[in-house]
């Protein structure tokens, strides 16, 4: 029979078999989610022949809920995700025109998603600029919820912005906007709170999976009460929370500049195993880093609210409208997002699987467009790239 996925005292309750709602997604959704959905199941039943499985429900987001509920993003869609806890998702455009925020953004804010998660490791085969590609393989975590993300910021030149600088040159004493009648203002708060539970969220991971180091990449130098607090908090965290795992060597805490991170990123990527960031700084760089070991085609991503149990598991690129509908896109983003997702329900196995599968189907060259003319071969379609995974299995 299934059944919801709950969180029961902290631990996460998985049935055998679990409804997952899914959102397909516009552009590349459609194309990349019916072959991600077969393969899992495949995988699924592989390894657990018929003693789990999921059972999929459908929730509508973006166009295709435009179009039959007059609304982007539906109450009962939220609500579905809401009470079964973990849900994947195709791309999402986010639809242009005054008022309408992201949907991705709605979706993280409205579920309180606070740790966006990215593991970035190189698979044989794939197209990389670097020499020696393999050597990256670290877990992004990314603060999801404060920093400029929280969107307060007012126009140059209106009411608003006039009585924000007033407020900071007479009543604050700021001597220091440079132009004050021509300057836009944006605010930027990063909070103990959120900061610690997403540091958290990364040191358990690590440990969790055996890794030592956690990194705290931060602008601490120039920002010294949001950067530098981030990282500040990180390490009393690590000191109050973590001082078995610190001392018996499980565990070692250290933090880098965001500028010198993006700089070691690229001349000695092995020196990281978890990294933990404020949003901006998280933004960039899990780009930077997908692009080191083969491009948002392959990046994988989550975001996770590690107390409420709250997870949506989603490929990290956008819709690609120039290839959308035409079979062409590579969904081992989506692919392994769902992996993410296996892992994240206890079902290792069964992601453990599906790597082993798609590593050799890429490995014997058999890829997508994207990938195959770096690599000299010939372009699969995206079922034709599924098929060859499932034979793999
Ligand atoms: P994009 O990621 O859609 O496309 C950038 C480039 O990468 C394009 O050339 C595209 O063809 C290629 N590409 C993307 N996914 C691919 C795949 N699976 N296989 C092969 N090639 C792939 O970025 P964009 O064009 O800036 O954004 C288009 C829309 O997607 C916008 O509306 C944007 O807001 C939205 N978007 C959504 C998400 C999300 O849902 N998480 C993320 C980023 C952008």
């Amino acid at each position: 029979m299934s059944e919801k996925i709950r969180m029961i005292n902290g631990q996460l309750q998985v049935p055998a078999e679990p409804i997952i709602p899914y959102i397909e997604g516009d552009g590349v959704g459609q194309d990349i989610w019916k072959s991600t959905q077969t393969i899992i199941d495949a995988a699924v039943e592989k390894v657990y022949a018929g003693k789990r499985r999921i059972k999929w429900q459908e929730v509508l987001a973006g166009e295709k809920a435009y179009a039959t509920t007059g609304t982007s993003l539906p109450k009962e869609t939220l609500e579905t995700i809401k009470s079964h806890l973990v849900a994947i998702k195709g791309p999402l455009g986010t639809p242009v025109g005054e008022g309408h925020r992201s949907l991705n953004v709605a979706l993280r804010q409205e579920l309180d998603l606070y740790a966006c998660v990215r593991p970035i490791r190189y698979f044989k085969g794939v197209p990389s600029p670097l020499k020696e590609p393999e050597k990256t393989d670290m877990t992004i975590f990314r603060e999801n919820t404060e920093d400029i993300y929280a969107g307060i910021e007012w126009e140059m030149g209106t009411r608003e912005v006039k009585q924000v600088i007033d407020f900071l040159e007479n009543t604050m004493q700021v001597k220091k906007i440079r132009f004050p009648h021509s300057s836009s203002i944006g605010i930027k708060p990063i909070s103990k709170e959120g900061s610690q539970r997403l540091i958290r969220a990364a040191i358990d991971y690590a440990l969790e999976k055996n890794l030592k180091r956690v990194t705290l990449v931060h602008k601490g130098n120039i920002q010294k009460f949001t950067e530098g607090g981030f990282r500040k908090w990180g390490y009393e965290l690590a000191e109050h929370e973590y001082a078995d795992a610190l001392h018996d060597g499980r565990l070692e805490i250290n933090d880098i500049i965001a500028d010198n991170f993006l700089q070691q990123i690229l001349l000695a990527p092995e020196k990281f195993d978890v990294v933990a960031l404020t949003n901006l700084n998280g933004d960039y760089a899990s780009d930077a880093l997908a692009a080191q070991v083969g491009g948002i085609g392959i990046a994988p991503g989550a975001n996770i609210n590690y107390q409420t149990g709250h997870a949506v598991f989603e490929a990290t690129h956008g819709t690609a409208p120039d290839i959308a509908g035409q079979n062409k896109a590579n969904p081992c983003s989506l692919i392994l997002s769902a992996c993410m997702m296996l892992d994240y329900i206890g079902w290792q196995e069964v992601s453990a699987a599906l790597i082993t599968a798609l590593e050799k189907t890429i490995q014997s060259g058999q890829v997508t467009g994207d990938f195959a003319t770096s690599m000299g071969v010939e372009a699969l379609t995206t079922s034709q790239f599924a098929r060859k995974i499932l034979e793999k299995l």
